[in-house]
Order: C-alpha cells, then structure tokens, then sequence
C-alpha cells in the first residue's frame, strides 16, 4: 500500500500566532474536549472539574436541554426525553435502525420517514441535532477555557462510519458552528495520543471497546510515518452490552416477570448494572441495591468471577473483527509489536486478560483509555490548524469495501479497493458499447463480488452529449476520489469534447458493520462462482457486441459482398451463438465467437478494401503516410 504523506495548506502559520483548535472525542456514551497548550495535551474540563461529558441529551418543554450528566440522571426520571447513545442512529435512515428502534423507549415521529427522529418534549429530534447539542456544549466549554473563538476541530469517528454517517456527523458540527478541519478515525487518533509516530518501527494493533462501538485497526510505524494496513469492527458491540448480560441476570435473581416489562425498573437495572461493572474492576465483588416499584431494597452480590463469566460473549465477539484485520493486513499475530488498549470497557479486566492472552503480546494501557481518543485528535487538530511545524505528517486511513461501477454484463469493475489508503484518487478509462452512443449511465457500487446485484449501489449518474462515435472509441474517463474524510465524490468526462458530470456520493443510507463482514465473508465464499458469472457475463457482452457489429454490417453491406451461400453461412453461425448466448457456458460461448469471427474475416476485408478504395479514390498514397 502507498504512503501518503500529505502537507496542508496554511502550515507556515506566524510561530508567535497561536491558533485555538481542539480535538473532540464525539463518543457513543462519553464525549471529550482536548487541546495542546504549550506542546502540552490538557484535556478540558467542566466547571466541576470532570473531563467526560456523558452524550445524553434531556430535552424540556420549557427551557434549554440538559446536557451531560444531569441528563444521565434523566434517563431514569424522564426517559421518554432523554436521549443516550445518539451515535448508533446518526446517519442513518428510519428503515435502517428498525431493529434497533423495538430496543428503544422512544417515540418515534413516523411522518419523518427518511431521517428517524424521536419525538420529546421540545419537539422531535434527530440523531443529528441531539449530538450538535452534545457538540455545543463542548465547544462552550472549550471557548470559556481558552478564552476565545475556536479556529478549527478535529472530531473523531469510528473507523467504520460509512460515508453517510461522517456527512451527518459533519452537519451535526456545522449545527453547533464549528469548522471542521477533519474527522479522524478514532483507533488513528489513539496511536497517535500514544506518540507512535515519533518512536522506532512497529506494528501496532488498536483495540477500542467503548460502550456502544468496538474497532480494531493494524498500524504499521516506519521512521515516524505511519501506514494503516487493516481496520475492522463492530458498531453494535460494547460496555451497553455487558451491562445488558449483567441486567438480564440480576432480573433472573429478582425472578418476577412484571418487573422486566418495567421499562423505568429496566433502565435503573441497567444503570446498576453499569456501576456493578465497573465497581469490580477495583473490587472482587460488590453490591447492587435495587429499589423495587413495590418500595422495597432488593440487595443482590455479585462477584467478578460471575460477572466475567457473563460478558464473556461480548468479550469473544471482540476477538473476530481482530482476527479478520490480521488476515486483511496479511499479519500473523506474531507480527504484532504490542496492543493499544483504548475505551472506558478495556478497564474491564478480563478484557485486558483475554486480548493479551488472543495475541500474546504487550498491552498499552498508560494513557487513560477515556481521554486517549480525544489526546490524539488535539494533536491533529494542532497540526492542521497551523500551530506545528511542517515536519508534523498527518495518519491517513483506509477504506473498507471495494469501490467500482458498473460494466456491461452486469459486473463490477474495481476503481479503488478495499483498503486504500485515503485520501485516494484513481481514474479509469472506459468506451461506449454501441456505434453512435451518447450517453453512458455510471453506476457507483460498493463491495467484493464481481457482480453489481451482489454489491451495494451507492449511485447513480449520467454522462450526456458524448458525440456520436463508434463503438468502442470514444474515451471515458471516470475518476473516484476519497476525501481525507473518507466521502466520495466521481466524475465522468469524455476526453474529445471535454463533456463532463459530477456527483458527490452520499448514499441514502449506509453500510452496517454486519452488511460489511458479510459481504467480506460472501466475497470468499463465492470467489469461485463469481469468477465464472464473470467468465460467463464477459462472453455473453462479447457475443452481444459481435452480433450487434455483424447485424448492422450485414443489413449495410452484405448483399454487395456476399453471395447468398456466404450469407447464410454467416447467418446460421450468428443463430448459433445466439443460442449458445443464453445458456451458461462460456467456453463454449467463447468458441462460437471465434469461429463466427473466422467466418466473418473474408466479408471484414472485402468491405475493408473497398472502403479504404473509397478514401483513396482520387488520392496519392503518399498523402496517407504519417
Ligand atoms: P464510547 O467511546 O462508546 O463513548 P467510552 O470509551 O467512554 O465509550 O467507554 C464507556 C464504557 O466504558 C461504558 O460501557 C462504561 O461502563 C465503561 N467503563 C468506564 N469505566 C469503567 C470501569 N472502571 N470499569 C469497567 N468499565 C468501565
Ligand atoms: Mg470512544
């Protein structure tokens, strides 16, 4: 894979000028502000002097939002207003989280079909809106601190959003009247926090287990600049989870039915369970008191060997997105210099006992895993705002699916693949199918098959007023590029007449973690088909095209050249391979080509000659050479 090191524009900045940007660690359940204050990294903090402000937002019909923590404290008073966990649902689309939706308490305003928005007491809201609130209250807090207006910010996103989530986290950054210099991905983030980039070669593993996230990422180290060789994850998979396993456990101790249909009774459970959770990472066992509707204190123990043997699974599920990223990356576990654990869930420690344990290699757990996100996007954000030298590179990131459009046959031809480097521009050229032509439809696809209906459409546009030419010589050209963000825009020209169109792809909805591993998975299990449906699809277009070029010659020309036999022959060869052409063998398709072709050589230079005859008529050969 390429190394790309880019240089922004704006570097060479007055050194005396000190620009105020900051990085923010926009997370599903804790968000953060961070800054560099002379070479410094300082994590802000609230008037109370704590660092994370938990993304809950509590909306009331009368007065501002609650933002942070008394918020979280609204989850149980007013859940029905009070929305956590914003993240799993931005940037997508009503029929994407309705899985998700039947977990959540809230009411959904179902008139807003494309952008699900719950409805509270101010009114309904969207995902969008609720984490500009959360980025309004950081950005206060980061401007009361530095005293002044913010310049830029970097804000961190997990490395699997899809394209639709980064745009909507942008618009929830524009909400809040920020200038985003960046979004970075946040295991990226984290090496960098780590200052890998300024120590000696390695191959880094980032293992990121949030409350509602986990990503895993391989970076490789090289004399101080970084190439990231692999990431993968799970967008549904976190703390939430575990405190589920232990929830649903403690209802099994309670035993009494009615009480798990209590949706205030399940959300304090859960927020016992949390605290359960983490009070034994300290202690080997601790006390849950629940209050029962009926006003009585249910006491119930729980011990951390229990307590592990409940989130195991969660744990487990980890382990599959790092084995993958491995794989993609090419690397054995033995590769791996050394792990980064990062997110408030790897202070679990059977989690730091069971990812040591999977690579059997040093852990990383000096810099606090709840602020290591947000160290390193303040350290972005420094860089790209001006305030470092030119020697500072900036991480670049990957793509997780194969980005391509689509081809006759219905397949997919590759434009950028999976696990570019980004940002990545590349460009391909491509010809028009029959004689006079004028537009071409351009199909954006994302995904491994070769086949579009096996691949995710992103897109669709037109090329227009491509002049008419024949078949296979006008030349189009179609360039992709991935921003540093990861969005893609394509574009199309036709280099004779210089037409061109544009499109800037936000997909209506985005890829899930799970639609990403399966088309991976499908990807390897059908390799073997896909390359005959390819085979297939190639000679039947080939045939099509043969067929299409003999037809239109025939109807022009072939009384003039041919005698009847002749013609005939040709014909019942063409009948042939239209007959072979709507079965499924391509070999044999391929065949009938070749020998319709041999078939149709001597018509091919009759017409040929009399033709180049036509163009000589009354001219001197010499006038041709050249
Ligand atoms: P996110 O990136 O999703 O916003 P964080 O990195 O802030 O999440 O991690 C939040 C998760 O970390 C929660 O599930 C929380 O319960 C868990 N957590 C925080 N502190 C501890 C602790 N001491 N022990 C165990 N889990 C913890
Ligand atoms: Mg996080």
């Amino acid at each position: 894979m390429a190394l790309l090191q880019i240089s922004e524009p704006g570097k060479s900045t007055n050194p005396h000028e000190h620009r105020l940007a900051v990085g923010i660690d926009l997370g599903t359940t804790n968000s953060l502000v961070a800054t560099v204050r002379s070479g410094e990294v300082k994590v802000l903090l609230d008037q109370e002097g704590r660092s994370l402000l938990p993304s809950v937002v509590h909306f009331r019909k009368d007065g501002d939002p609650q933002i942070g923590y008394p918020a979280l404290e609204a989850i149980v008073n007013d859940p029905m207003n009070t929305i956590a966990s914003a993240k799993r649902m931005i940037g997508r689309k009503t029929a994407d989280i309705k899985s998700l939706r039947d977990q959540l308490p809230y009411n959904f305003d179902d008139e807003s079909a494309n952008v699900p928005r719950i409805i509270t007491a101010d009114g309904p809201r969207s995902a969008i809106e609720v984490s500009a609130e959360i980025l309004t209250a950081l950005k206060k807090r980061a401007e009361a601190s530095l005293g002044g207006e913010l310049n830029g910010v970097v804000i961190t996103v997990p490395a699997y959003f899809d394209d639709a989530q980064r745009q909507a986290t942008k618009d929830a950054a524009r909400l809040a009247g920020l200038n985003v210099m960046r979004l970075l991905n946040e295991p990226t983030a984290a090496a960098i926090a780590y200052g890998l980039d300024q120590g000696s070669e390695g191959i880094y593993a980032i293992y990121d287990l949030g409350g509602g996230t986990f990503d895993v990422s391989i970076l490789r180290l090289n004399k101080g600049v970084f190439e990231v060789l692999a990431t993968a994850g799970d967008s549904a998979l976190g703390g939430d989870d575990m405190d589920r396993l232990i929830a649903e456990w403690i209802l099994d101790d309670i035993d009494d039915d009615g009480l798990s249909k209590d949706s205030y009774f399940l959300r304090q459970t859960m927020l016992a369970a949390r605290e359960a959770k983490e009070a034994l990472t300290d202690n080997d066992s601790t006390n849950i008191n629940l209050s029962l509707p009926d006003g009585t204190i249910r006491e119930i123990m729980l011990d951390r060997n229990t307590m592990n043997g409940l989130i195991a699974p969660v744990i487990d599920k980890t382990l599959l997105p790092c084995k993958r990223s491995l794989r993609d990356a090419g690397l054995q576990k033995d590769d791996i210099d050394a792990i980064v654990m990062v997110g408030g869930s790897t202070r679990v420690l059977s989690v730091k006992d069971k990812v040591e344990e999977f690579f059997s290699k040093k852990l990383y757990t000096d810099v606090d895993p709840d602020q290591v996100v947000a160290v390193g996007a303040a350290i972005q954000a420094d860089i790209l705002v001006g305030n470092r030298s030119a020697d500072d590179m900036l991480l670049l990131d990957v793509i997780p699916l194969s980005l391509g459009i689509e081809i006759m046959g219905g397949m997919v031809e590759k434009i950028i693949p999976r696990n570019a480097t980004i940002p990545v521009t590349r460009a391909q050229e491509f010809t028009t199918y029959k004689d006079g032509q004028t537009a071409m439809s351009i199909h954006v696809v994302q995904g491994e098959r070769e086949l579009v209906s096996d691949c995710r459409s992103l897109a669709r546009f037109e090329l227009r007023e491509i002049p008419p030419m024949a078949a296979g010589s006008a030349r189009i050209k179609v360039s992709f590029k991935v921003d540093a963000d990861g969005l893609l825009s394509v574009s199309a020209s036709e280099s004779t007449t210089g037409v061109e169109t544009h499109i800037d792809v936000k997909p209506s909805y985005g890829l899930t973690d799970e639609e990403i591993e399966q088309m991976l998975r499908d990807s390897i299990a059908h390799a073997e088909e896909d390359i005959h449906a390819r085979q297939l699809a190639e000679q039947q277009v080939e045939a099509e095209r043969v067929i299409l070029a003999l037809e239109s010659a025939l109807a022009v020309d072939g009384d003039k050249f041919l005698n009847e036999a002749e013609k005939s022959d040709l014909i019942s060869a063409m009948e042939e391979l239209k007959r072979l052409s709507d079965g499924g063998d391509a070999d044999a398709i391929k065949r009938a080509i070749n020998d319709l072709n041999e078939l149709s050589e001597m018509f091919a230079a009759r017409r040929m000659d009399a033709s180049i005859r036509s163009v000589m008529a009354g001219h001197n050969i010499n006038e041709f050479s050249d």
